[in-house]
């Protein structure tokens, strides 16, 4: 009893070990404050980790969704840094290059030069291939009008209404702007919230011209980061449990003043002084309600979820594409990701985001489609060797209208709970930086509470 209310005092207890979670608990190890990860699953990563398929690719380890980073993604790199882990091992840096096919038009392709920021992207758009001019300098005009506003509206809208304003053509909107949108916020252009795509364009295209970099993984994201991460809070004294569902949380009421949260796990109960909840938001609404005794009307995080599909198809490993990263716009492939920056040659990761026909469709007729989709990049593709689909049904939080409105603060109605998530009031939408950002900003929070 007297150790388990030691362990209360000073150990820093964090459900969830996303990467949210992770990077909490990294943070708070570098501080010297012991922490303990709980974590229901028997692997860290949550929605970003690495999965061994049994079925097919019985040799190779894939993600359980295709993942890259933007150039813009400061404090995941920082982060990166602090755990010893250099950019040039592990990301595959590329200058803003996007080319993209449709069976019902040339191949537009919009390609960044290497001027400061934001010259570099007026002039990519200015030399925007197979565009028209008018809608070239359409987009530039959207552009500059929207860095003059500084990148704010006052009120939200849906981007498909944001676009209409700026009076960008059907062919903009289809090949550029929908595309971008369902990459950076897993949203369609009619719901999502312009509001966030004007932050993430901002954050982007706005300061350096190096934000607009895409970066690729050159290996799995668990040897990249969510490893890295563990063997960093092990050695700092962190202790990691997996397999530990989270039941419930009672919060007791000490007689002197403290509170106590008694967390009870699928396997033990643990006491605790200072929580944090790093779970997805539809696990935190839960536990928030079991802690505060709320009913669920009284819940303030009603987010819906949207879907992603990758698609992995195995080629001869001779098969390579032109670009590392094609897209595809008018046909059901959004993306298409070349493996070979992974050391896998021949593999293609194909990335569907949002709701759509293609979860209709049995599995392998949505093979068989995306194959001879991708026939527009190299006619004479051979078949498939192997392939896995992978369906996460819940990537990420719908970013909708107004969604700012209800995304909560780290901070709670308790000093000593706290959230991380990226569904959290971080400026991205669901995304690795908002995740780590947010794991950065309880962790500072903690540290800073623990000097007072
Ligand atoms: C297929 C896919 C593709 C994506 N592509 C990109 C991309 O290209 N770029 C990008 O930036 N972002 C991308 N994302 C988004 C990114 O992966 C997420 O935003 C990020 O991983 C969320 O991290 P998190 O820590 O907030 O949440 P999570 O990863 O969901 O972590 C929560 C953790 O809590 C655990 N947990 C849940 N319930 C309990 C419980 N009761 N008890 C204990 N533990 C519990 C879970 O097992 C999990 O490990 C993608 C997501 C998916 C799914």
């Amino acid at each position: 009893m007297n150790q388990d209310s030691q362990t209360c005092s000073s150990t820093v207890h964090i459900i969830g070990a996303g990467w949210s979670g992770l990077t909490c608990a990294v943070t708070l190890a570098q501080a010297d404050i012991p922490v303990q990860l709980i974590e229901a699953a028997p692997q860290a990563g949550g929605r970003a980790r690495t999965v061994q398929y049994r079925k097919s690719f019985p040799d190779t380890l894939l993600d359980n969704g295709q993942h890259i980073m933007l150039g813009a993604y400061h404090h995941t790199l920082k982060l990166f840094k602090q755990l010893g882990i250099k950019e040039q091992d592990v990301l595959h840096r590329q200058s803003l290059n996007l080319v993209l096919y449709s069976p019902h038009s040339p191949v537009i392709q919009l390609t960044a030069p290497a001027l400061p920021a934001p010259l570099h992207l007026i002039i990519a758009m200015l030399t925007f291939k197979n565009i028209s001019l008018k809608d070239r300098l359409k987009l530039v005009l959207m552009l500059v009008r929207i860095r003059i506003k500084q990148f704010i509206l006052t009120e939200d809208c849906s981007v498909a209404e944001l676009l209409n304003h700026y009076s960008q053509s059907p062919l903009l909107i289809e090949a550029l702007w929908e595309p971008l949108c369902l990459a950076t916020m897993n949203t369609p252009i009619k719901e999502a919230s312009a509001r966030v795509f004007l932050t993430v364009l901002e954050k982007s295209f706005n300061h350096s011209r190096q934000d607009s970099d895409l970066l690729f993984f050159k290996s799995n994201l668990s040897s990249v980061f969510v490893n890295k991460a563990l063997n960093y809070i092990r050695q700092h004294q962190g202790e990691i449990l997996f397999n530990h569902r989270i039941k419930n949380i009672e919060l007791q009421t000490d007689t002197l003043s403290s509170n106590t949260f008694i967390i009870h796990t699928s396997k033990q109960t643990i006491k605790s002084s200072t929580l944090v909840l790093a779970t997805p938001a539809y696990i935190t609404e839960k536990l928030q309600g079991q802690i505060f005794n709320l009913k669920p009307e009284q819940s303030k995080l009603k987010f819906t979820y949207q879907p992603i599909c990758t698609i992995y198809l195995q080629y001869p490993e001779h098969i390579k594409f032109e670009q590392v990263m094609t897209g595809f716009f008018g046909i059901l492939s959004q993306w298409a990701i070349d493996h070979r920056i992974n050391k896998q040659p021949g593999l293609i990761a194909v990335v569907i985001s949002s709701s759509g026909r293609h979860l209709q469709l049995p599995e392998e007729q949505l093979v068989d489609t995306i194959h001879n989709e991708l026939k527009l990049v190299q006619s004479d593709l051979p078949l498939w060797q192997d392939y896995q689909v992978v369906i996460e049904k819940k990537a990420t939080f719908n970013c909708t209208v107004n969604i700012n409105t209800i995304r909560p603060d780290f901070k709670t109605s308790h000093k000593q709970l706290f959230l991380a998530g990226d569904y959290t009031r971080t400026d991205y939408p669901a995304t690795l930086e908002g995740a780590v950002i947010s794991g950065m900003q309880a962790a500072q929070h903690i540290i800073e509470q623990r000097k007072r």
